[in-house]
């Protein structure tokens, strides 16, 4: 039996609204190529709607609210996620393609300690001293919300990119308005019929459609004073551009191509099962995956060993089945994408030793994959496949390891796997990129900040720095006469 497909409206100003246009676009089960939902084709006209009400709540609610008032908000919307965990992790599984099990048990909590995370900071955002820095003068520096933000997001963690988002920017007095990808909008949108009523009308916008004209609308628009995107280097260039006619404040949390650098003594099992996790989880579409193993000259031979038959053997298949490890990515487009890096990689003289093509089954689906490239220069070993897809190279000493690792335009994150603590804490120095793990790859935790060096963009998520690029500070200088 075909499950009914759910026509969605937008989220303006606390109410379900139909948008200007006419357009609808289908969302996509990736893992059958099914219709799930249509949601509407936001319009510019949609954008000013939702400014408008963004702006209104700004300034006759969320300015004059409390620390503790927006505090309790988002401990209700944490609530609202954990109590419907199960609800938000199948609609995220059905969209996304992610297995249903670890979504419910590695998404969820993270996504509802976000907002507590964020909660909590609202309350203990600090200054510096108020003090007389000039004869018969008292300053004193205030931390203020921007206004208006704009969030856009992507669709690898669409839920868990929203709360990174809307966390720190309510938290800090600011109002949101959201565009979801166009691709997985479904979570964001059950959420605000979760939790519309304990959000004030404006205070939370949501807009479904597409890049232009909903996001680069946001963009453009006056009203809205910083712009959070979690995206592609190429769409991070382009808001950094636009953005700069309206010179509102930007924040970029792009791509990555995470190094695993792996040296002769680091303990092997851990690499390949860190490997097989960091590397292949959400079928590897991660901006921290860990897809660029750069090895020793001597564990090289063993980690292919190991590391070919955990891979190959992942359980990949049905999202909702409990022992699922892996399911499709997200969709025919990426499919294409994934499929044809790991076709010109081969054509450059790469050895496939697992995987590398699509499976046969309806949807969207692609083997897990390991690749040794032709070189440091191949084009699969320098961008971002966003796939499961792993390159495994040979290094000769810690000096080329190092060039290999920093030697990409990306600098998200990294990891270093050796038992000598010094030269962990060396590498750990040396690696261009916003997070180091040692010993480890991909965990992550809300007190700890989250951005990239490079043209990995600009501005941390999660932790107390996200909350302070959310706000501007304001002198205040008064006359003691
Ligand atoms: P994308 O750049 O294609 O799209 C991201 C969002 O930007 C979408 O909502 C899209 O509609 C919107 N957009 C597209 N063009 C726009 C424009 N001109 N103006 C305004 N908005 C526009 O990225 P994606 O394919 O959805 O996501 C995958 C990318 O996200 C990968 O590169 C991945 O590494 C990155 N990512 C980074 C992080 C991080 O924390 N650094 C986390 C997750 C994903």
């Amino acid at each position: 039996m075909k499950t009914q497909v759910k026509h969605h409206q937008i989220f303006i100003g606390g109410e379900w609204v139909d948008s200007t246009g006419d357009d609808a676009q289908d969302v996509i089960n990736p893992a059958n190529g099914e219709v799930i939902a249509t949601v509407p084709k936001g319009t510019e006209k949609d954008v000013d709607r939702a400014v408008a009400a963004a702006r209104k709540a700004f300034d006759e609610v969320w300015f004059d609210s409390t620390p503790r008032e927006r505090s309790e908000m988002l401990l209700k919307i944490a609530g609202v996620v954990e109590e419907h965990g199960e609800e938000l992790a199948r609609i995220e599984s059905e969209n996304v393609g992610k297995p249903l099990a670890t979504t419910i048990s590695e998404e969820i909590p993270p996504i509802a300690d976000c907002f507590r995370f964020f909660a909590g900071a609202a309350r203990l955002l600090e200054g510096r001293a108020t003090g007389e820095y000039m004869k018969g003068m008292t300053s004193m520096v205030r931390r203020e919300p921007l206004g208006v933000v704009g969030s856009i997001a992507p669709w690898n963690y669409p839920l868990m990119m929203a709360a990174w988002k809307l966390g720190p920017a309510l938290a800090a007095g600011n109002t949101v308005v959201l565009k979801p990808s166009e691709w997985t909008p479904l979570t964001i949108l059950r959420l605000m019929e979760l939790a519309g009523d304990i959000i004030p009308p404006g205070v939370i916008n949501v807009i479904t459609g597409d890049g232009e004209p909903v996001g680069a609308g946001i963009v453009r628009h006056p009203d809205v004073r910083m712009v959070s995107l979690t995206g592609d280097v190429a769409t991070g260039k382009e808001i950094a551009r636009a953005a700069a006619s309206t010179l509102k404040r930007v924040h970029l949390e792009l791509g990555g191509k995470a190094p695993v650098v792996v040296f002769d003594d680091a303990d092997l099992n851990a690499v390949v099962e860190g490997i097989k996790i960091g590397g292949f989880f959400n079928a590897g579409q991660d901006c921290t995956a860990a897809t660029r193993v750069i090895a020793g000259p001597d564990i090289f031979d063993g980690l292919l060993r190991d590391l070919v038959p955990a891979v190959s053997g992942l359980k990949v298949g049905d999202p909702t089945a409990d022992d699922t490890e892996m399911g499709p990515v997200v969709s025919a487009e990426q499919l294409e994408r994934v499929t044809g890096f790991v076709d010109r990689a081969r054509k450059e003289g790469a050895e496939v030793l697992t995987g590398g093509s699509p499976l046969k089954k309806k949807g969207s689906w692609y083997a897990p994959t390991v690749v040794v490239p032709r070189g440091p220069e191949a084009e699969i070993v320098r961008k971002e496949v966003f796939g499961p897809v792993v390159t495994v190279q040979r290094f000769s000493d810690e000096e080329q390891a190092l060039a290999w690792a920093n030697g990409v335009d990306y600098g998200l994150a990294a990891s270093v796997w050796t038992r000598d603590v010094g030269r962990a804490l060396r590498m750990a120095r040396r690696l261009q990129f916003g997070t180091v793990w040692i010993n480890t790859h991909i965990p992550m935790v809300n007190e700890m900040p989250h951005g990239g060096y490079k043209q990995s963009g600009y501005g941390k998520d999660m932790s107390i720095y996200s909350l302070e690029e959310y706000t501007q500070i304001k002198h205040v200088m008064a006359s003691l006469d």
